[in-house]
């Protein structure tokens, strides 16, 4: 009984995974070293970090009017909505952005519901009204 020695050497293994290995400081692609701060590598072209989000007002703009819209459409227009992205970001105005259009989402999530709770209560005493006044006929 041969010990197991058909294994391929792995040492291949970890030089293909760029996303994962980040090393600070470093180009996962090219090891020359770059600053944190940097998009795109310099040299090879490498993406290194996330790419802005936009912060333009227009930007903002159409994010709060979805997040005010969402709960309307029953959050059918929830993967378009980038408000997870934004407050996951580091960068503290993006970041705010992103905590913005959540309390806009969450005020119209509630205010929605309350607005289909009242609807729903007169719609049930105008149903009543209804009926009463059918029985009171003659
Ligand atoms: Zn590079």
């Amino acid at each position: 009984m041969p010990p197991i020695t058909e294994i391929a050497p792995q040492n291949n293994i970890q030089s293909q995974s760029p996303v994962e290995q980040k090393v600070p400081g470093t180009c996962p692609v090219c090891h020359l070293p770059v600053q944190s701060s940097y998009y795109f590598c310099p040299n090879c072209g490498a993406k290194l970090n996330m790419a802005p989000l936009s912060i333009t007002s227009a930007t903002q703009a159409w994010i709060y009017a979805l997040s005010f819209i969402l709960p309307w459409t029953v959050f059918i227009f929830i993967k378009w909505w980038p408000g997870i992205k934004y407050a996951k970001s580091h960068d503290p105005k993006t970041k705010q952005i992103g905590q913005i259009a959540w309390a806009i989402l969450i005020i119209s999530t509630l205010v929605t519901i309350w607005f289909a709770y009242v609807w729903t209560q007169n719609t049930i005493k105008s149903t009543i009204n209804s009926i009463n006044s059918d029985m009171s006929l003659p």
